[in-house]
């Protein structure tokens, strides 16, 4: 049994980029989308290289599965419309929410 549907497996492929290689994790994708329901996905997320302790709505980007595009996230909110030619609404399916690093001793509060 593969681990991923080709459906899957393709939107993984196109919302991962690869993991810098090192000895842990060579060529191994940041994420992989197990389909929950059968329904065309939007992916959001925050690129690798943007600080999660201080990025806001705006440093995410949303990927369209049907449409094969990205677009940027106008604000976090429960649903999403694809500026692209499909017009679709998503609602809010899964998330995960990722712990952010304590600050510096002695930082501004900000
Ligand atoms: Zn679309």
């Amino acid at each position: 049994m593969k681990p991923l549907s080709e459906p899957d497996y393709q939107l993984s492929m196109r919302t991962s980029p690869r993991a810098r290689a090192d000895e842990r994790n060579q060529g191994l994708r940041s994420l992989l989308v197990h389909r929950l329901r059968d329904a065309a996905k939007a992916v959001v997320r925050l690129p690798n290289r943007t600080s999660i302790a201080t990025a806001h709505s705006g440093r995410y980007t949303v990927h369209c599965e049907t449409d094969n595009i990205w677009f940027g996230l106008p604000d976090w909110g429960e649903e999403i419309e694809c500026p692209g030619e499909c017009g679709q609404i998503f609602a809010l399916e899964f998330a995960v929410f990722s712990a952010v690093p304590a600050p510096a001793a002695g930082a501004a509060e900000g």
